[in-house]
């Protein structure tokens, strides 16, 4: 059974491998003995090995040890736990916050506790895996609207049935696309139609807006969205996810989400690491500077070589493909010219819109970028791309 299935995706040229590198994450690896450019990282702002960030997890770590005991409502609540909650609440000028352990999980369990099997659950059709998960774990009724689409979405409110409880589910800065959800009409399509709004700031959090706390703050909407939720494991370097909102919202998280309740709390060094990086994102500015000029550098060099990208504006830079095969050949040639960009395939986008998903960080330098940009010339050429 088991061979059968791998061969079909094998046909289709979707099966998918681990691969492992030989060194940390950062600008540049180490993958099967060869030093290659990393260009699919979500590190965006290089804090995953940042000098502090190791330290504030070595120091937990001798501190309170290197697993947190049990959950988080019998005795896993350590310092670090809440020590970070305070620092998150306070930086998205929220009452309050809550950590989970992946984002993954904290879509499982909060969209089941934000709504019933009664309700019905509007998403964009792009949005991430753990929001779809999370929302057909709710037993709700679910119905995509397209991407970014509002009439869609409007018609959609107004063919429900009366005071039905409702939920709009989207992510802030989307993770396949680099494109940004037009939060500001979402959130007054939710006030006037009497819904709940749920935005996942997974790639936003520590890199848009003027000073990072995320799409949100780039849109001017944290006044108008009352809760959201982000990741650790991205700019933040750590591992992990936040819910932020209102202390009652938070209580009732606290009370109902499954993936909170029922799971071992996080590592206390991963709480620590996030809290130095979040510090490190609200004094240094300068790796936001550096990371936009670097996205600004490689998303020109990329147009300028004539190759076909969404309609990015962040440092998620997606060159579309079409075909898993295509895709696949072409990162093949990016390898075998020193820069490692996986394809990204369908389940994980739609069908025919396979694409090599560029991601830049504040940690590459311009002769990284000019050095990749070549491989990227000559792998397109070789594959007919450009
Ligand atoms: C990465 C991602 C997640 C999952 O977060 P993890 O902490 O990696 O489990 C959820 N939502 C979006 C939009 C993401 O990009």
């Amino acid at each position: 059974m088991f061979r059968t299935r791998l061969h079909q995706l094998a046909e289709q040229s979707l099966t998918r491998t681990v691969n492992p590198l030989e060194s940390s994450t950062g600008p540049v690896v180490q993958r099967l003995g060869r030093r290659v450019i990393l260009l699919c990282s979500n590190d965006y702002l290089g804090l995953a090995t940042h000098h502090d960030v190791i330290h504030a997890a070595i120091c937990a770590t001798e501190r309170y040890g290197v697993g947190s005991g049990a959950a988080r409502l019998i005795c896993g609540t350590l310092p670090p736990h809440e020590n970070l909650e305070t620092s998150l609440a306070n930086f998205k000028g929220t009452e309050a916050a809550l950590m989970f352990g992946s984002g993954y999980v904290a879509n499982l369990g909060v969209i089941p506790s934000l709504i019933g099997h009664n309700g019905l659950i509007l998403a964009d059709r792009l949005c991430h895996a753990s929001l779809i998960d999370g929302c057909r774990l709710s037993g709700a009724d679910f119905r995509v609207f397209r991407h970014r689409d509002l009439a869609h979405v409007e018609s959609l409110l107004k063919r429900r049935a009366a005071n039905r409880h409702t939920l709009i589910v989207t992510d802030g800065l989307f993770s396949m696309d680099g494109d940004i959800a037009p939060l500001p009409e979402l959130a007054s399509l939710a006030k006037q139609y009497d819904a709940m709004l749920y935005v996942d700031d997974a790639h936003g959090t520590g890199i848009m807006g003027p000073t990072g706390r995320g799409t949100l703050e780039q849109l001017g909407v944290e006044h108008e969205i009352p809760f959201h939720m982000g990741t650790l494991g991205k700019a933040l370097g750590s591992s992990g996810a936040y819910v932020v909102g209102p202390r009652d919202m938070i209580q009732y998280l606290i009370n109902t989400a499954r993936s909170f309740i029922f799971t071992t709390a996080p590592p206390p060094s991963s709480a620590a690491a996030a809290n130095a990086a979040l510090a490190i994102i609200r004094q240094d500015p300068e790796r936001r500077i550096r990371l936009w000029a670097n996205r600004h550098r490689l998303f020109t060099g990329l147009q300028q070589r004539g190759f076909r990208l969404t309609d990015t504006v962040s440092p998620i830079l997606p060159i579309l493909i079409g075909s898993a095969e295509q895709a696949l050949a072409f990162a093949e040639q990016l390898l075998a010219h020193g820069v490692y960009v996986p394809a990204i395939r369908p389940p994980t986008v739609p069908d025919d819109t396979s694409r090599i998903r560029v991601t830049v960080t504040s940690e590459h330098t311009a002769d990284h970028i000019d050095e990749a940009l070549k491989a990227f010339e000559l792998a397109g050429r070789a594959t007919g791309l450009v």
